[in-house]
């Protein structure tokens, strides 16, 4: 195919380019959902000419992955695949990165899209170029939404340690407490009167990608959850074991600060179930074969037990085997039918062994739910009513259509190498108008 410049210098094939001049009103690309999925899709389409508005509902970008303490397949830490990505969008300027940002209506049609949006103020002044210190003699009160809760935090800094951008904020709730509020009026760097600002995108195309939301465990009832502070969901877990979470990296029993030398991994909590999530979640097997790893490398004489339905490692299947010649890690084809109490603090699990026959019969440190993923289309819709979900909330209409562009996690749950690969082909949807 013959190649041509467009005018701003960036090469296109001389038929996506016709296509773009005829048909598109505006070449912008709106990308919402900062999460790996919204960023490589930004990264991507401005890599390929287009001015980007990146726009992430929370104070910074990185999604669930950087709440993990690594991710697999190469289990190196999250920052690795983030910095990159962020150095992609540092480095480029068709970028715009608005964070605290939310879209609230779309209307138009595919190349001529008009966005209305709302950034919430951070309530700390522009000149403060310290994230932390101004912040520090402020007493940790609230619950740590970034450790699931797991831990307390302040009523302002950074939402967590490796946060992009490295720009503190003032905690909404903080202002709905009188002794917090007052503490931050004291804060030379807080500005509690900045007002939430409304404004207008006219862009050719957007992408969706809001990404998932973990399965409320609370409505698990017959698994322990809301019962005993041993019992954690696969999320929580990885801030147990992030060297940057509650507890330093150590795996200790929230309940009493014990040792979790022998951790129980219950899997389909909740999912391929019609009382919940009928769906697979597609990577809580793999995430809990990842987990079993953090506890084994944490102590050497850990046993770890995966009570499951079958293990679907999808295309991992090398990793599954490799953790199956470890003797310390029981793999346990079969449902976990009760959790209890003991009166040594640990808690005992009865499950059926499908392959062995008979029950099992275990007492362990700590649970943890190999809970699923729900769409967060499904909490919060695409604030426009061409765009269609399934059932389950996960988006399936058709881009050409609407000129929305689902991907990722929004459209199907993957792991994050799936979500990449996806969020290209989005990119390329998007700026192919
Ligand atoms: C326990 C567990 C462990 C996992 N471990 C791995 C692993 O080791 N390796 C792996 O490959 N995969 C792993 N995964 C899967 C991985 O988390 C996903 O592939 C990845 O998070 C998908 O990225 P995403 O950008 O689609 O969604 P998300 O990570 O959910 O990002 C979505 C972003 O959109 C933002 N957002 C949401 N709604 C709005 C809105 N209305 N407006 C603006 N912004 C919004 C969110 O704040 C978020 O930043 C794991 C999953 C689980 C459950
Ligand atoms: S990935 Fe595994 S644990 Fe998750 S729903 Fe599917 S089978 Fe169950």
């Amino acid at each position: 195919m013959e190649e041509e410049r467009c005018p701003d210098g960036a090469t296109f094939c001389t038929h996506a380019w016709r296509f773009i001049q005829m048909t598109a009103k505006h070449s912008s690309v709106l990308v919402v959902g900062g999460g790996m999925s919204g960023i490589t899709a930004a990264v991507e389409a401005a890599e390929l000419g287009r001015e980007v508005y990146l726009v992430e509902r929370a104070p910074s970008l990185g999604g669930r992955v950087s709440a993990m303490k690594s991710y697999f397949p190469k289990l190196c830490p999250p920052a690795c695949g983030l910095e990159i990505n962020y150095q992609r969008i540092r480095k480029n300027p068709r970028i715009q990165v608005f964070t605290s940002t939310r879209v609230t209506a779309i209307s138009g049609e595919p190349g001529d899209l008009q966005v209305e949006l709302v950034s919430e103020p951070s309530y700390v002044k522009e000149s403060c170029t310290d994230p932390i210190t101004p912040f520090q003699q402020l007493p940790a009160e609230l619950s740590d939404d970034f450790n699931y809760g797991l831990s307390k935090k302040r009523p302002a800094g950074l939402v967590h340690p490796h946060a992009f951008p490295s720009r503190p904020v003032v905690d909404p709730r903080a202002l709905e407490d009188e002794k917090l509020r007052s503490l931050l009026q004291g804060v030379e760097q807080v500005d509690l009167e900045q007002q939430p600002q409304k404004f207008t995108l006219q862009v050719g195309a957007v992408v969706w990608a809001t990404g998932w939301v973990p399965y409320d465990a609370s409505r698990i009832d017959y698994l322990g959850y809301s019962e005993f502070a041993d019992v954690v969901s696969n999320v929580e877990f990885e801030r147990l074991a992030a060297p940057d979470g509650p507890t330093g990296g150590k795996l200790l029993r929230p309940s009493d600060g014990k040792e979790c030398r022998r951790v129980a991994f219950i899997q389909c909590a909740g999912s391929r179930d019609v009382n919940h999530l009928p769906y697979c979640s597609a990577v809580c097997c793999l995430a809990s074969l990842k987990q079993a790893t953090y506890v084994r490398e944490a102590y050497s004489d850990s046993q770890v037990w995966i009570f499951y339905i079958d293990i679907r490692a999808n295309k991992y299947e090398a990793f599954y085997q490799h953790l199956q010649e470890d003797a310390n890690i029981h793999f346990v084809k079969g449902k976990v039918g009760l959790v209890e109490g003991t009166s040594d603090g640990s808690l005992h699990l009865l499950a059926e062994n499908i392959a062995a026959g008979g029950i099992e019969s275990v007492d362990v440190d700590l649970v943890v739910l190999a809970t699923g993923m729900v769409p967060s289309t499904r909490l919060e819709p695409v604030p426009c009513q061409q765009v269609q979900t399934d059932e389950y909330g996960f988006v399936v209409s058709d881009p050409a259509a609407t000129g929305i562009v689902a991907t990722g996690c929004a459209k199907r749950p993957a792991d994050v190498a799936t979500c990449v690969q996806d969020a290209t082909a989005a990119a390329l949807l998007a700026t192919l108008r």
